[in-house]
């Protein structure tokens, strides 16, 4: 479709041109739950999009855009209608490396971003854990990283974007000259249009090397005080071990890491995931791949159990110092491709939620829970969150998240993560919309308090209500027209 000339469609009632077309699909998002039928479209530019949007009726299914697929619920698919694919559209438009600023189309992934960036001694600020993300998944669900409690998230590094709405075509918009549209499209889950380029701001890269000190933890009671008392840290996430029994549930290893910051060009003792590497801005491939219909069998609960106490016990107590190379400081879990299938068919489930400061009696009620109910959290993922970034929909509060990779196939897996909404909600906090496969919408005010605001930006960009998502539907974000 690229560079093709679209005739004017007329705009009537009885003639509803289709626009381009797709091919019928079964999507799903990185959990692999509550996959949907849509008709995928590819587009090569803004003017593909355009063109969709102009051609298409809210009656014939609404359209939502999709990246790499990479969001773990149904937020980047649309059950009878159309999804735009968008990982054609990933070209580097221009890097400036006086003004500091890169514009992108929406489908460059951070694998092809930070290398190009790295080789002219560029860095972008907020990573995400797996590099197969698009620029334009990130800014819909205004993404963090783990450095969030210091740079924020995606928004504050983006100077602008062009976007593409029902109610416009393709626009610029800024955060100074458009406030409200701009914060509401950062964690809009693309439900206020279609990003179709972005202008990131970067920064000097002094050395592709981070210096990680990491600790190891005995308790969940412990890891909480450790993590409470860093403040020398650019950078830090924790793992947590909640499949240990007993007092040792939430034990974990915190990891904590600065920029190696202008320093001789390697360090005397690489880390051991990177004694082998060659350029340490690389990011090579990843050796391991899960294969396709793998048993689910194979990552039972006693098996990840073994696992994570080996993981635990082969940790130092204490380190300091470690260096490390981009791939292993951002992308771990991109060791192994399509790690996902180790859930085997029935997928698995991300609950993500964020309670303030003072509220950490939730993070240690949300692990008592997990355990009353049986529910196995194969992985847990703790990190600290600075101020949010005032986008109504996005994410991050000051406070405590914790990532919770559970097996869609559990029993009790539905009322026990009801009854954690609820617990979550009482503490002040709320879950992640790009994780999420099944929050309730009566819930969905209380975590976002500030809804009004990204229904108002809608009836201005989407006053037709074209613009839908399966998530979209499901919590009431973007009900159809009466
Ligand atoms: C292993 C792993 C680690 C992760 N780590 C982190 C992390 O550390 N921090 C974090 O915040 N998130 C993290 N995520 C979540 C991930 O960053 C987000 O879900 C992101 O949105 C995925 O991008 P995508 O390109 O796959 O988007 P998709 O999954 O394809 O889409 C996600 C949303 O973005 C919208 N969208 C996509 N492209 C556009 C566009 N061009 N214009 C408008 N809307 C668009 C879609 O409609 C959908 O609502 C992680 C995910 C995985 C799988």
């Amino acid at each position: 479709m690229s560079g093709s000339s679209h005739a004017p469609i007329p705009d009537t009632a009885d003639h509803v041109p289709r626009g381009p077309r797709g091919r019928q699909r079964t999507l799903s998002g990185w959990g692999r739950v509550a996959p949907s039928r849509s008709e995928l479209i590819d587009v090569r530019g803004a003017e593909d999009v355009a063109a969709v949007l102009a051609a298409r009726r809210p009656r014939c299914g609404g359209v939502i855009a999709r990246g790499a697929g990479r969001s773990y619920g149904d937020a980047a698919q649309n059950a009878g209608g159309a999804v735009l694919d968008l990982t054609r559209c990933n070209r580097i438009l221009s890097i400036d490396d006086e003004a500091l600023l890169v514009r992108v189309q929406p489908g460059v992934t951070y694998a092809q971003l930070l290398p190009a960036l790295a080789s002219r001694g560029l860095m972008f600020a907020v990573v995400p854990g797996t590099r197969y993300v698009t620029i334009g998944g990130a800014i819909a669900s205004d993404i963090h990283g783990k450095s969030h409690h210091r740079d924020g998230t995606i928004a504050r590094h983006l100077a602008a974007l062009r976007v593409c709405t029902p109610a416009d075509g393709v626009r610029e918009i800024t955060p100074e000259r458009d406030p409200e549209l701009f914060a509401a499209t950062l964690g809009g889950m693309g439900l206020l249009g279609v990003i179709v380029e972005a202008t990131l701001r970067v920064e000097a890269l002094e050395s592709p090397w981070w210096l990680v000190d990491s600790d190891r933890t005995d308790s969940l009671e412990q890891t909480i005080a450790v993590m409470a008392a860093d403040e020398a840290h650019r950078y830090s996430v924790t793992w947590l071990d909640l499949m240990a029994r007993g007092s040792a549930i939430g034990r974990g290893v915190v990891m904590a890491s600065n920029d190696w910051g202008p320093a001789p060009a390697a360090p005397a003792q690489p880390g051991w995931l990177h004694r082998r590497a060659g350029d340490p801005a690389a990011l090579p491939p990843p050796r391991l791949q899960a294969p396709p219909g793998f048993p689910g069998a194979v990552l039972a609960p006693a098996v990840v159990q073994a696992f994570n106490s080996l993981r635990w016990h082969a940790s130092k107590r204490r380190e300091r110092g470690v260096a490390m190379a981009l791939a292993g400081h951002y992308f771990q879990l991109d060791l192994v491709r399509n790690w996902n299938r180790l859930y085997g068919t029935h997928g698995f489930v991300q609950y993500q939620f964020v309670v303030p400061n003072g509220a950490e009696a939730g993070v240690v009620a949300a692990v008592e829970l997990l355990r009353t109910r049986r529910l196995p959290a194969y992985l847990a993922v703790l990190k600290r969150l600075g101020p949010g970034s005032g986008g109504p929909l996005s994410f991050p509060i000051e406070g405590w998240t914790l990532a919770l990779d559970i097996p869609a196939g559990v029993p009790g897996l539905r009322p026990a993560l009801d009854e954690l909404d609820e617990l979550v909600a009482g503490h002040g906090g709320r879950v992640y919309l790009t994780k999420d496969v099944r929050l309730r919408r009566e819930l969905l005010e209380t975590m976002y308090p500030q809804l009004e605001r990204f229904h108002r930006q809608r009836e201005l960009v989407d006053p037709e209500r074209l613009l839908r998502s399966d998530l979209g539907a499901r919590l009431g974000l973007c009900p159809v027209a009466a």
